[in-house]
C-alpha cells in the first residue's frame, strides 16, 4: 500500500475474479462463461469499416442499442440504460440507490460486499433458508434497498416474478434491484414489472446468454426516472463506458433471437444431463435455472477442487461455513462436461483407495 491511499480504502478487500488460465488446453468451468461463440451476426457486424471508426467516440446515449433492447422486451427506450457489464451498473446502484443501506443474502454475488465497502453503504445480510432457498418474505419489513440475484449465484435457485412482485408491492418507497445475470437459462424475468412499478430495477448482462463476456455489456431496465438517475451518475463518471464495438455487437446479438434460443436451449439440455451424471456419481446437485450447477461431492469439496485442477479441469470453490462443502461448476459443452465427469470418476477411485 502506498502512503497516498485514502484511509477509507485501507481495509477494502477487492473482488477476486475466477482464474483465467493462459496457455494449455484446460476445461474451464469456473466463471460461468458461455461455451459457444457469439452469434454469427455479431461477427459479421464487426467489419473493418467499424474498426476504422474506432477513432471516433461511441454514442454515449447508446440510442440504437437501447432501442433494440427496449423492443425485445416491449419497453420504451427511456426505460433502458446500457453499461460496461453489470458490474458497472451495479456500482452505480450501490453509489446512488442505497441511501438507507442495502440488503442481500449471505450467499450471493461476491462483488456486493466489495461495492458496499467501496461506496460506504451499510449492509444487511439476510441468510438464505436452510435449504438455500431465498424467501422474499425475509425482505418485506426491511427499509434498505433490496438487492436480489435471481436466479441466485452460486446456488442456481430461482424465485418467481410473482414473488418479486409481492416484495416490490410490500413497500413502494423501497427500491428492489433484481440482478438477472442468469435468467435466460430457465428463470422468470421481472422485466415486465418495470411497466407497472417505479420501485424495481432489473439488471441483465450480455456476458452469459449472449456470449459477450469479453465485450463488457449489460443493461438496466426500469422506470424512466430511475433510468434518468442512473444516466446522470454514468454521465458524471464515464459517459463512454460502452465502446463502439460493444454497441454494434450488442445490437446484433439481441436481434438474433434464433441463435440465442438455440444456444440457451443447448446449455439447458447439457445442464440437465450433467446434473443426472453428477447424481449418478453420488453428488447432491441443486435444481439449477442457470448455466452452472451447485454441487456437493461425496468427498471434501476443497480436495475435489484441487484434484480436478490436477486433471486440467477448473471449477469454482468458495471456502466458508455454508459453501465449503460445495463446488460451483459451469455448464460448458457436452465434451467439457464429459471430461469433467471422467476426471471425477478417476478422483473418486483414488480417494476411495486413499
Ligand atoms: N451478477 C452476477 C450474479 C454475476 O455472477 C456476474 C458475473 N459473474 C455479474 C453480475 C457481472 O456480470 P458482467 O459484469 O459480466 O455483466
Amino acid at each position: 500500500m502506498s502512503r497516498f491511499l485514502d484511509q477509507k480504502l485501507h481495509e477494502l478487500e477487492s473482488y477476486i475474479p475466477g482464474e483465467q488460465p493462459k496457455g494449455r488446453r484446460i476445461v474451464k468451468l469456473n466463471t460461468n462463461e458461455n461455451p459457444f461463440p457469439p452469434s454469427p451476426s455479431v461477427i459479421d457486424a464487426i467489419t473493418a469499416e467499424e474498426v476504422g471508426k474506432l477513432r471516433l467516440y461511441p454514442d454515449p446515449a447508446a440510442d440504437d442499442l437501447s432501442q433494440s433492447i427496449a423492443s425485445f422486451y416491449g419497453l420504451e427506450k427511456d426505460q433502458i440504460l446500457t453499461g460496461n457489464g453489470s458490474d458497472e451498473i451495479l456500482a452505480l446502484c450501490f453509489h446512488g440507490f442505497c441511501p438507507d443501506g442495502v440488503a442481500y443474502s449471505d450467499l450471493t454475488y461476491g462483488f456486493y460486499p466489495v461495492y458496499a465497502k467501496m461506496f460506504g453503504v451499510k449492509e444487511r445480510v439476510v441468510p438464505l433458508r436452510e435449504d438455500f432457498t431465498l424467501a422474499v418474505e425475509d425482505y418485506m419489513e426491511l427499509g434498505e434497498t433490496a438487492m436480489i440475484v435471481n436466479p441466485n449465484a452460486p446456488t442456481g435457485l430461482a424465485v418467481t416474478k410473482k414473488e418479486i412482485e409481492s416484495l416490490v408491492k410490500s413497500n413502494r418507497d423501497r427500491l428492489v434491484i433484481v440482478d438477472e445475470a442468469y435468467v435466460d437459462f430457465g428463470g422468470e424475468s421481472s422485466i415486465p414489472l418495470v411497466k407497472e412499478y417505479d420501485n424495481i430495477l432489473v439488471i441483465q448482462t450480455f456476458s452469459k446468454s449472449r456470449q459477450l463476456a469479453g465485450m463488457r455489456l449489460a443493461f438496466a431496465a426500469g422506470d424512466a426516472q430511475l433510468i434518468a438517475d442512473l444516466a446522470k451518475m454514468k454521465f458524471s463518471f464515464n459517459p463512454y463506458s460502452v465502446n463502439r464495438l460493444a454497441l454494434i455487437a450488442g445490437k446484433a446479438a439481441i436481434e438474433d433471437t434464433e441463435y440465442f434460443e438455440k444456444t440457451t436451449r443447448e446449455i439447458v439440455e447439457t445442464r440437465e444431463w450433467m446434473k443426472k451424471e453428477l447424481e449418478r456419481l453420488g453428488c447432491i446437485v441443486l435444481p439449477s435455472k442457470t448455466n452452472f450447477l451447485f454441487v456437493r461431492p461425496p468427498f471434501a469439496a476443497g480436495t475435489v477442487y484441487k484434484r480436478l485442477k490436477d486433471h486440467d479441469v477448473l471449477v469454482r470453490y468458495f471456502p466458508g461455513e455454508r459453501t465449503g462443502k460445495w463446488l460451483r461448476i459451469s455448464v460448458g459443452t457436452r465434451e467439457d462436461g464429459r471430461k469433467m465427469l471422467d476426471a471425477l470418476e478417476m478422483i473418486w477411485k483414488e480417494e476411495s483407495h486413499a
